[in-house]
């Protein structure tokens, strides 16, 4: 069914004007200034009243089969059902594994890649998790990421972090190396997608990473770069030297050490550091632990994939231009993860769209061409999200 979409004042995510959009078989057939040019008797018609479009986000950090795990098994989180995507304009989705590659493995975590995509949703996912060596499929990295299709690369492997397997620099250069071939043999982002935690050393295994070979800077992808200040400052200096680094959209308390994604956001751009090499990722699905010097968790939180919307809606109240914010929810995303059809509203693209209110809030989402919210209502519901509603009734 063919879809017209008239009146959208279109990011795309620079700022196009006032377009229309034919959308059919799941992609962006053609965009138009002319309505005339588009109009086609078997399309039906969306008049967005000039609001906003966006591209949907590209969540490139979300714990899909559900994270934590670490204070006993019942601290495992649940899988994310596709709703709490959907309804909160994440459209793609990579699936990482974290502390628990244990109970938790690449088979449960293609397992859940695959269900998302059959409830519609763009998913990917990368190989391993925490831990050296990392857990795969076939048994080799590279075999997972050249034979898999929903495997980009490797991640989230732990560096400066009391649960990490404290890798060696040469163990880390050989899972790089692996990862970067493999993204060339098989046209794949090819990214060794790391997790920072808190500890001193930050991003040092990186650098003499990238003194002592000659992989290219683009391989390293560090995630939760702003969970400490220190650790921000060489995030900044690693993206001078060419890699993509990725701010995690988790709640931050009044006075610690750590920038909310919003302010981190507009440090990074103000910095003058390149505004391509900056991503936001929500970590839904994942716990937030506090924990002691012992290394006991204290408290934990999950993260939503609600977290990128909220983080744009405060941009957006501070005034920031959209077009300026927008390609590290999406864009960004895509060039990094090698999605050369997503991110932007481009014709031949998935049509994965979001519709943005005055209220800086979504009022549709549309993924592959179908709406799966529309005026603000879901339409199209997970498995189990649909079980669900059935008892309630
Ligand atoms: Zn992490």
């Amino acid at each position: 069914m063919l879809k017209l979409l008239c009146n959208a004042r279109v990011f795309a995510p620079e700022d196009l004007g006032i377009r229309h959009l034919l959308i059919g078989a799941g992609k962006i057939l053609a965009i138009s200034d002319k309505k005339d040019e588009l109009s086609a008797s078997v399309a039906t018609e969306f008049d967005l009243q000039g609001r906003r479009l966006v591209p949907g986000f590209i969540d490139g950090h979300a714990h899909v089969t559900g994270g934590g795990g670490e204070a006993g098994l019942k601290t495992r989180v649940p899988p994310v059902m596709p709703g709490q995507f959907t309804t909160v304009g994440v459209t793609s989705v990579v699936g990482v594994l974290g502390t628990d590659d244990t109970t938790r493995d690449t088979r449960s975590l293609l397992a859940q890649t695959y269900a998302l995509r059959e409830e519609g949703l763009g998913a990917w996912c990368h190989t391993g998790g925490y831990h050296v060596p990392p857990v795969t499929f076939t048994g080799s990295i590279r075999d997972d990421i050249v034979f898999l299709h929903p495997v980009i690369g490797v991640g989230e492997l732990a560096l400066s972090d009391h649960r990490s397997s404290q890798p060696t620099l040469d163990e880390l250069l050989r899972i790089a190396s692996d990862v970067h071939v493999a993204g060339m043999i098989s046209g794949k982002a090819g990214i060794l997608h790391l997790h920072l935690g808190d500890g001193e050393r930050g991003l040092e295994h990186i650098f003499a990473a990238l003194q002592q070979s000659e992989l290219p800077a683009r391989v390293f992808n560090p995630t939760h770069i702003n969970r400490r200040k220190g650790l921000f400052e060489q995030a900044l200096e690693l993206a001078g030297k060419g890699s993509t680094v990725d701010i995690t959209a988790f709640p931050v308390a009044e006075g610690e050490d750590a920038w909310p994604a919003d302010v981190a956001l507009l440090k990074y751009l103000d910095s003058g550091a390149a505004e391509a090499r900056i991503t936001i990722s929500s970590d839904g699905g994942g716990c937030l632990p506090v924990f002691n010097e012992q290394g006991e968790m204290l408290q934990m939180g999950i993260g939503s994939p609600a977290s990128l919307m909220k983080t744009l809606k405060v941009l957006l109240e501070k005034d920031v231009p959209l077009e300026r914010v927008l390609p590290a929810f999406t864009s960004n995303v895509a060039d990094i993860l090698r999605f050369h059809d997503r991110g932007r509203i481009h014709v031949g693209n998935a049509a994965d769209l979001l519709v943005l209110d005055e209220n800086h809030d979504i009022n549709d989402v549309m993924i592959a061409g179908t709406w799966h919210v529309h005026d603000g209502v879901q339409q199209v519901f997970g498995q189990f999200e649909k079980r669900q509603n059935e008892e309630k009734k």
